[in-house]
């Protein structure tokens, strides 16, 4: 008797080996299995992220009632797809999977909604940013709003040297050196924008940041939404503008 052809699937170790790690990461704190994942999906894609075990077993972890392992699992999806998107120059992944997507990007607007920690939010809006799949450059942009830097490129087609943006507890200014390395450098203080201002993503990040309660969040997107003075030649410039053109 003869049946339809199987489609065609990963070799049997590698589905063996995904089974593992996705069950053993799903029954949470096992960060090794996570940091696996992400080698082997992500880093050195050893692992083949259209296996169809990926992303339905992250939407059912992003979905159970667990808050770290629906990070862990969002923050690993959106990773991928956007990944995907700029491998393959296609979004084939989001169309072959695009329940599965709508599922994620349900799940993250919903843990945005209810996670205090500011980091957690920071990383949820991030791996919203990746489901969507609008922008490429969501890691660059709440990178430095957690750890509160931006490393930089003056756009001065001349080149200026590299430049930090520091946005928080150490304050707000632009400065030629890594300010955590020196403690005697000349400091350019930042233009954040005005929120009344804000347009397109900025806008819409700030109203979400200060709807979810987390103002200090909004103020900081003011500053990656805003200008920063470049320390060598001193031209003004837009900062969200510089992580665009470093992340492409
Ligand atoms: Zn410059």
């Amino acid at each position: 008797m003869t049946t339809s052809s199987p489609a065609p699937r990963a070799d049997d170790a590698d589905s063996d080996r995904l089974r593992a790690l996705l069950e053993r990461a799903a029954k949470g704190r096992d960060s090794q299995a996570w940091s696996d994942l992400w080698t082997e999906l992500y880093h050195n894609g050893s692992l083949d992220v259209t296996h169809p075990l990926v992303l339905p077993t992250l939407a059912d972890m992003a979905e159970a009632d667990k808050a770290d392992l629906a990070a862990s699992a969002l923050h690993l999806a959106g990773a991928l797809l956007v990944q995907a998107d700029q491998r393959y120059e296609t979004r084939n992944l989001r169309h072959q999977y695009a329940s599965e997507v709508t599922r994620l990007l349900g799940a993250a607007n919903r843990w945005r909604q209810v996670t205090a920690d500011r980091n957690d939010y920071c990383y949820l809006v991030e791996a919203a940013l990746n489901l969507e799949g609008d922008i490429h450059w969501a890691e660059d942009l709440i990178w430095g709003v957690v750890s509160e830097e931006y490393e930089l490129e003056c756009p001065d087609p001349d080149g200026c040297a590299s430049l930090w943006v520091i946005t928080g507890e150490r304050g707000f200014f632009s400065a030629a050196e890594d300010y955590a390395l020196s403690d005697d450098i000349e400091t350019f203080p930042l233009h954040p924008a005005d929120p009344r201002a804000l347009e397109g993503l900025g806008r819409r990040l700030y109203d979400l940041a200060l709807a979810d309660g987390h103002e200090e969040v909004a103020r900081a997107l003011t500053y990656a939404f805003g200008e920063a003075t470049c320390p060598e030649c001193e031209q003004r410039f837009s900062v969200v503008g510089q992580i665009v053109a470093r992340s492409s």
